[in-house]
């Protein structure tokens, strides 16, 4: 099947994974996060272009000797790449094996989807927003329900060292204080591994 995409991009280094990766980055996002700043994967007209498994593959192979010169890969982002987690399980059946996976997900999906992927992901970056559910409600406009049950879920089968937790700060949504609760429950759950950030807002506010 044909997914679409917002886009590729090459030679990336160590922003999200380590050695050289590619990004390939989905359309679509159940999420309508006030401060966005990949509305086009949103909106319909944001479409790059649809590639199936095999389509990402052959696009990506150009760069298989850095990937495998730096113990690099492949980022899946968006948008939500677990929405597209059979086209994802496709993609790691096909390719190298030396190729690492990544993945940059805000774990608001289906737990069949997480379940799908996690055989072949080496890390994840998880962009829990806050953990409180009405700051979380406020600001994607959807609940967390699916983020905590995924959370718990990866607690019981998954390496913490393979998960960092992003934990934003989202001016006029969250506070210090709530990014310091959030964390406590993370770590009570085991996560260690935090990336603490301000986000970018469209008009600087
Ligand atoms: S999760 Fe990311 S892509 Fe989706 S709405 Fe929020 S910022 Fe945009």
């Amino acid at each position: 099947m044909k997914t679409p995409l917002i886009g590729l991009c090459r030679h990336r280094l160590t922003t999200d994974g380590q050695g050289v990766t590619t990004l390939v980055a989905f359309h679509g996002c159940p999420l309508r996060c006030k401060y966005c700043l990949n509305a086009q994967c949103l909106r319909s007209d944001g479409v790059w272009r649809r590639m199936d498994a095999l389509d990402i593959l052959n696009e990506v192979m150009v760069d298989d000797l850095y990937f495998k010169a730096t113990d690099g890969g492949i980022t899946f982002g968006g948008g939500e790449p677990l929405l597209r987690s059979d086209e994802i399980v496709g993609f790691c059946k096909l390719r190298p094996v030396e190729w690492r996976i990544y993945i940059e997900t805000s774990l608001n999906v289906e737990r069949r989807h997480l379940e799908a992927v996690a055989p072949y992901i080496h890390h994840y970056f998880i962009d829990v927003k806050d953990m409180n559910p009405d700051i979380y409600h406020r600001y994607t406009s959807i609940d967390n329900t699916h983020v905590i049950e995924n959370l718990r879920w990866l607690a019981e089968h998954e390496d913490f060292s393979k998960v960092t937790i992003r934990l934003p700060h989202i001016p006029n949504y969250n506070t210090a204080e709530d990014i310091a609760h959030s964390r406590e429950q993370l770590e009570k759950m085991g996560f260690f591994d935090f990336d603490c950030f301000e986000y970018i807002t469209p008009n600087g506010v």
